[in-house]
C-alpha cells in the first residue's frame, strides 16, 4: 500500500516536511486515512520574524493599488487552477455546491478585495480616516486621523468547515492592509487547504514572506507575537478562549479577531400564515441551512423562532422537505446533502442532539440514513433532525447547545417581545433572520435585536429571489457578532482591511498635517502662480497650488433669468412677500445652483487644456444666502491627488465661494487631469 501523503507547510519561502509519527486525516466520505498532518520541529518564530522582516516590508512598499493587482492576479490563477480544489474538495464530505460556496466563494471574495482596492482606495500606502478637525481659534493648530499598516503579522487559524473561502476571506483584507499571513487551516480538512497553499505559493505572485502556512498545530507561534500582529480566529469558542488567555495575547495587547460559534436564529413573522410567500421562504431557508455543507456553517440557523399558532404547519412542512433530501456520495449529481466533515463530527452532533433532548423533542431525523453510493457507516453521514422546544420560555439549552451539523430547533413564541427575548438568550449571533412582509413589525423587531447581532437579513417576496440567504456571508458586509460569536468582525469591505492597520491622531500646523497627509488643509500655504492651475499638467499640480477669482456681482436679474431659464422658480429667490419670516432667508435669494455656476464661471480656463473633464462635487455644502446685489468670489485650490492611468489622474479641489469674507458654499470638486499640459 502506497504511504500516505504527510502535508507539508511552507515557511520562509520553502515548503517544510515535519520529521517523526504525523496523525492521520480521514475521508469524510469513506471513513480511510488520505493524508498525514504535522509541524514537528517547524520554526514557528522564525516565520513570525521572516514576516515581519521580509514580507510586512515588501508588501509596505506598495501602494493599495498595487496589493489590489496582486489579488486580482492570485484570484484570476486560482480560478484557472481551481480544478484541483474540486477534486479535493468530495473528501471533505461537500457536494458540489458546498465545494461551489467553498471554493468560488473564496475566489470571489479576492476579487472583491482587488476591486475594492483599486475603486475605494488611494494609490498610496496609508489611509486618511476623517476630515481635518479645526482645534485651536485662529487655525494654526489642527488635528488629523491616519491608518497605517501594522508591521506585524496576522496569524489566520481556520475552522474546519471552509477550508478554501476559510484562508482567502482573510487573506484578502490582510494582505491588501500590507500586512503578511501566516495561515493555520483546521486539520480535519487541511488536504484541500494544502493543495491552496500550494497554488498561492507556488504561483509567484506574492512578495516574498507574503504567506506562510502551517500545516499541524502552531505550536507556540501566539507566545512569539507582539502588539503589531493580529489573530483572526474562527472556531469553537472553547478553542477561542484558550488562545486568548494566552499570557502572550494579553501582556503583549495582541488583536485577537475571533469568530466563534453562534446560534443563530430565523424567526418568522406573524403575518407569514401558510399559503403566503413569506411562509414558503422560512420553510426553504430552515431547508438550506440545514443541508447545504451538512448543517456546517457558523451561520446555520439553529434556531428556527415561529409564532405558537404556526408550530405545527411549520414543523410538518419542514419535516416534508427534509424528507425529499437526497442524502449520498458528495460526488453524485443526485446528492443534495453530503458527509460531514468526519465520524468524530459525527458523534460530537449526536452528542450535542442529546443534550438537547433534555428540553426539545425530535420531529425528524436522526434515525438510519438512505445514502446513495456510499457507505453509510464508514462515512460521516447523518439524516437532518429537526426538534422542538417543549417549553420555550424556560428552555435554556436550545439557546446554549451547538449540534455543528444538520440540527436545527423549532422554538414556538407568543409575540415580539417574547420573540426578541428569545433571540437575545443566544448572547450575540452571526446572523439573524426575519421573514416577514410586514414592514412595522420588521423595523420593530430589527431595532430591537440588532445589537445582538452582525448581520440581520429580512426576507420577503421582494427580495427573495435575488437574496443571497440567510447563511452567506459576503466581502462588502460585516461578517461577525458579539458575544458568543466572538465579538469579532472580519469583511464589511474596506473595514475588514482597517483591522489591519492602526489608527493614529496626528496633531500640528496645517502646513505639516499636508505635507505629512498628502491632503491639502485650510490654513496650509497657498501657491498662486503666473498660470492658471486649469493650464498645468497633472504632475505640475502641487497641493496648495490655488485660483482665486475676481468678485462677481449677483443681480436680481441674474436670479430671475436663472429661475426662468431652469424652471426652479422656488419662493424663496422670487416672492419678497412669501419669504418673510423664514428661519433663513432674510429676503429673496440667489439659487444655491446658481452660485455654483457662477463658481463655475469664475474659476474655469476656458480653452482645451489639460483638464479633460469635470465629474463631480463631494461634501457640498450652503452655509450663508446670497442676497441680489451682493458680491461674490471663488478660492479653488488642489487638495489632493490620486494617478489613475498612463494618460490621466484625478484632482480634487478644494472650493469656497465667499462673500465679503463669509463663507456661502464649500465642497470638493474633482477633475480628470492629463498627464501632458
Ligand atoms: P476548533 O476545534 O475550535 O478549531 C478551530 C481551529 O483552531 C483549527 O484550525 C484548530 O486546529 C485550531 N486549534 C485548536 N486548538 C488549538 C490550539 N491550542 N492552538 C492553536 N490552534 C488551535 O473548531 P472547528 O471544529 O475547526 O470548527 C467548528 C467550530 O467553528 C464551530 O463551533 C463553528 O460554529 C465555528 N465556526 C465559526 C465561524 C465564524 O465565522 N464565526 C466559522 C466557521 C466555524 P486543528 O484542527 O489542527 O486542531
Amino acid at each position: 500500500m502506497a504511504a500516505l501523503p504527510l502535508l507539508r507547510s511552507y515557511a520562509l519561502d520553502r515548503w517544510f516536511e515535519a520529521a517523526g509519527p504525523a496523525p492521520e486525516v480521514f475521508s469524510a466520505v469513506t471513513g480511510a486515512p488520505i493524508a498525514r498532518i504535522s509541524s514537528a520541529g517547524l520554526d514557528v518564530a522564525a516565520m513570525a520574524a521572516h514576516a515581519r522582516r521580509v514580507g510586512g516590508p515588501a508588501l509596505r512598499r506598495l501602494t493599495f493599488h498595487d496589493r489590489a493587482a496582486l489579488l486580482k492576479k492570485l484570484a484570476l490563477h486560482l480560478s484557472e487552477h481551481k480544478a484541483a480544489l474540486y477534486a479535493l474538495s468530495t473528501d471533505t464530505g461537500a457536494t458540489k455546491t458546498d465545494s461551489w460556496i467553498d471554493i468560488d466563494g473564496g475566489i470571489g471574495t479576492l476579487f472583491a478585495y482587488a476591486s475594492k482596492g483599486r475603486r475605494e482606495l488611494p494609490a498610496s500606502t496609508f489611509l486618511l480616516d476623517g476630515p481635518a478637525e479645526g482645534l485651536s481659534k485662529h487655525g494654526t493648530f489642527v488635528g488629523r486621523h491616519v491608518l497605517t499598516s501594522l508591521k506585524g503579522v496576522a496569524v489566520h487559524i481556520n475552522a474546519f468547515n471552509f477550508p478554501v473561502w476559510g484562508l482567502l476571506e482573510k487573506l484578502g483584507p490582510a494582505l491588501l492592509a500590507g500586512v503578511p499571513v501566516i495561515a493555520k487551516p483546521a486539520s480535519a480538512t487541511a488536504p484541500l487547504a494544502e493543495a491552496l497553499a500550494r497554488l498561492i505559493a507556488e504561483s509567484g505572485i506574492l512578495p516574498p514572506g507574503a504567506f506562510q502556512f502551517v500545516a499541524g498545530s502552531v505550536a507556540d507561534l501566539l507566545g512569539h507575537l507582539t502588539g503589531q500582529d493580529v489573530v483572526s480566529f474562527t472556531g469553537s469558542a472553547a478553542t477561542a478562549a484558550t488562545l486568548q488567555r494566552q499570557p502572550k495575547i494579553a501582556e503583549a495587547s495582541v488583536r485577537f479577531v475571533a469568530e466563534r460559534d453562534s446560534l443563530n436564529a430565523s424567526i418568522l413573522g406573524p403575518d407569514a400564515l401558510p399559503g403566503t410567500p413569506e411562509f414558503d421562504l422560512f420553510v426553504k431557508g430552515v431547508v438550506a441551512e440545514m443541508t447545504v455543507k451538512a448543517g456546517q456553517k457558523c451561520t446555520a440557523i439553529r434556531r428556527a423562532l415561529v409564532p405558537e399558532s404556526l408550530v405545527e404547519p411549520v414543523g410538518t412542512a419542514i419535516a416534508e422537505r427534509l424528507a425529499k433530501v437526497r442524502i449520498g456520495h458528495p460526488a453524485l449529481e443526485t446528492t443534495r446533502m453530503g458527509a460531514l466533515a468526519g465520524l468524530a463530527q459525527r458523534r460530537d452532533v449526536l452528542a450535542q442532539v442529546e443534550k438537547l433532548k433534555a428540553e426539545a423533542d425530535v420531529i425528524c431525523g436522526g434515525g438510519d440514513v438512505v445514502v446513495d453510493g456510499a457507505d453509510a457507516e464508514k462515512g460521516a453521514f447523518l439524516a437532518p433532525i429537526l426538534l422542538r422546544a417543549r417549553d420555550p420560555a424556560t428552555a435554556r439549552l436550545v439557546h446554549e447547545v451547538e449540534a455543528f451539523g444538520p440540527v436545527s430547533t423549532l422554538i414556538g413564541y407568543r409575540d415580539l417581545a417574547e420573540a426578541a427575548d428569545l433571540v437575545h438568550r443566544g448572547e450575540g449571533s452571526l446572523v439573524a433572520s426575519l421573514v416577514t412582509h410586514d414592514a412595522d413589525f420588521a423595523r420593530d423587531f430589527v431595532l430591537e435585536v440588532a445589537a445582538s447581532h452582525g448581520r440581520i437579513l429580512v426576507l420577503d417576496r421582494d427580495c427573495a429571489k435575488e437574496s443571497t440567504g440567510h447563511g452567506s456571508p459576503l466581502p462588502q458586509l460585516v461578517h461577525g457578532g458579539p458575544g458568543r460569536a466572538g465579538g469579532g468582525e472580519e469583511m464589511g469591505g474596506i473595514r475588514g482591511v482597517h483591522h489591519h492597520m492602526q489608527r493614529a491622531a496626528l496633531q500640528g500646523s496645517p502646513a505639516m498635517l499636508t505635507a505629512i497627509g498628502g491632503s491639502w488643509i485650510k490654513g496650509a500655504p497657498e501657491i498662486i502662480g503666473e498660470i492658471h492651475p486649469f493650464r498645468l499638467a497633472y504632475g505640475e499640480l502641487e497641493l496648495g497650488r490655488t485660483f482665486r477669482s475676481k468678485p462677481r456681482v449677483v443681480t436680481l436679474e441674474d436670479i430671475e433669468h436663472f429661475a426662468h431659464f431652469t424652471g426652479d422658480t422656488f419662493y424663496a429667490h422670487m416672492d419678497e412677500e412669501a419669504v418673510k419670516g423664514h428661519p433663513f432667508f432674510p429676503g429673496r435669494v440667489a439659487h444655491g445652483y446658481l452660485l455654483l455656476s457662477f463658481a463655475a464661471g469664475l474659476f474655469v480656463e476656458p480653452a482645451r487644456g489639460p483638464v479633460l473633464a469635470n465629474y463631480g462635487l463631494d461634501d457640498l455644502r450652503f452655509l450663508k444666502p446670497v442676497q441680489p446685489g451682493e458680491a461674490i468670489e471663488v478660492r479653488l485650490t488642489v487638495k489632493s491627488k490620486n494617478p489613475r492611468n498612463a494618460d490621466y489622474g484625478e484632482v480634487r479641489w478644494d472650493v469656497e465661494i465667499t462673500s465679503a469674507g463669509e463663507t456661502c458654499a464649500t465642497y470638493d470638486l474633482l477633475t480628470m487631469n492629463a498627464h501632458v499640459a
